[in-house]
């Protein structure tokens, strides 16, 4: 059997050892007689199964008492809708910082909701940068600020933390939650599909202050109510449980990677690589400020367009899988989350070294 290096955006490369822990259990969890994926979501077993999944979040992220974790459905483009459903409560306008694509389409759907205030607008030009926050026009009476702070698609990722006084702070985590430590303390919410640092697609991660919850929009179906989830320890319905599951044996498997201070070096020093490479050559470019580089999404693009193909041909024959710019901006994009080996970055920068000298 060989596996590839996966360079996915999402669905992402997962550890090679929760792959293998998940087709040990398949048939038979614990000596159950079944795979987790047949059990009730209600009997201990599952039971317990979330919530140690639940616990070792907590410990990773050292989320504090003063939040709730739910575990819910729909994706993040469920949460754009679900969050001005939870906290306008009662009121009309919203802050949104607008640094690119996904950003866009969370202002897109807040819109239904309350007034957009969009603060800044950044993740364009050459190179793409992120408005500095003196720069920004705060609104004292929004519900709450949104951004995101790490664009998948753009590779455009905030080094800092927007301060906010009483306006609860919400971020968009989809693609670096778990990549480094964080002060939850500071976020009113946070949010995340499960598909690229979590687990499989399929799971949702909303981290939210208790007392933003229980303010929903009386017309706010349950199952996105985050008091309602809530009260029903995240199973208003069926959750994912088999994605939860998985998701729990990631978290496992990063608490024996010595946590996040020890898994944001190794992604530094992955990402840092990349961009020495990228940077040290004149046929690759990434296009985005220094100051705001991703440590998990690298795009770049080649000196001449018409290679792309080509590039992406030969890394396939060298075991080095989905590459592919998003079609909004084209060009490579290399995804490098947590579970990214380190040698499959440094396989990715000897092709890309090979490469040029053979077309460059
Ligand atoms: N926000 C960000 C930053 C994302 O990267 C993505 C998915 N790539 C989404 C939102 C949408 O997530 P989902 O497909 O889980 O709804």
């Amino acid at each position: 059997m060989s596996r590839t290096y996966n360079f996915s955006a999402g669905p992402a490369v997962l550890p090679e050892a929760v792959l293998r822990q998940a087709q040990e259990s398949m048939l038979d969890w614990q000596g159950c007689g079944l795979s987790v994926m047949e059990m009730s979501h209600r009997g201990k077993e599952f039971v317990a199964i979330a919530a140690q999944a639940e616990q070792d979040l907590r410990d990773l992220l050292g989320v504090p008492e003063s939040h709730r974790i739910l575990f819910l459905q729909g994706g993040a483009t469920g949460q754009f809708a679900a969050i001005p459903m939870n906290l306008l409560a009662g009121r009309a306008r919203a802050d949104y910082v607008d640094t690119g694509n996904w950003s866009k389409k969370a202002i897109a759907e807040a819109k239904s909701y309350c007034a957009v205030n969009v603060v800044a607008t950044g993740g364009s030009g050459d190179p793409m940068s992120i408005p500095p926050q003196a720069n920004w026009s705060l609104d004292p009476e929004a519900a709450y600020l949104h951004y995101t702070p790490n664009e998948t698609i753009s590779g455009v990722e905030f080094h800092w933390v927007p301060q906010v006084d009483e306006v609860p702070l919400v971020a968009d985590m989809s693609s670096t939650l778990l990549s480094r430590p964080i002060d939850v303390d500071r976020f009113g919410l946070i949010y995340a599909g499960a598909q690229k640092n979590i687990g499989p697609a399929g799971l949702t991660v909303v981290i939210v202050r208790e007392d933003l919850i229980g303010k929903a929009m009386p017309a706010t179906p349950a199952v996105w109510d985050y008091r309602r989830q809530g009260e029903a320890d995240s199973m208003l319905n069926t959750p994912p449980t088999y994605a939860w599951y998985i998701a729990g044996l990631v978290f496992q498997w990063l608490k024996r990677q010595g946590g996040l201070e020890a898994i944001a070096q190794v992604n530094k020093r992955k990402a840092d690589k990349l961009y020495a490479a990228i940077d040290g050559s004149d046929f690759y470019r990434n296009p985005v400020h220094p100051t705001c580089r991703s440590w998990m999404n690298v795009p770049f693009v080649m000196a001449e367009e018409k290679l792309d193909e080509r590039f992406l041909t030969d890394a396939k024959a060298a075991g080095l899988i989905a590459l592919k710019g998003h079609r909004s901006v084209g060009g490579m994009r290399a995804s490098l989350y947590n579970a990214m080996p380190e040698a499959g970055v440094d396989a990715l920068i000897a092709f890309m070294r090979d490469f040029e000298q053979r077309y460059g």
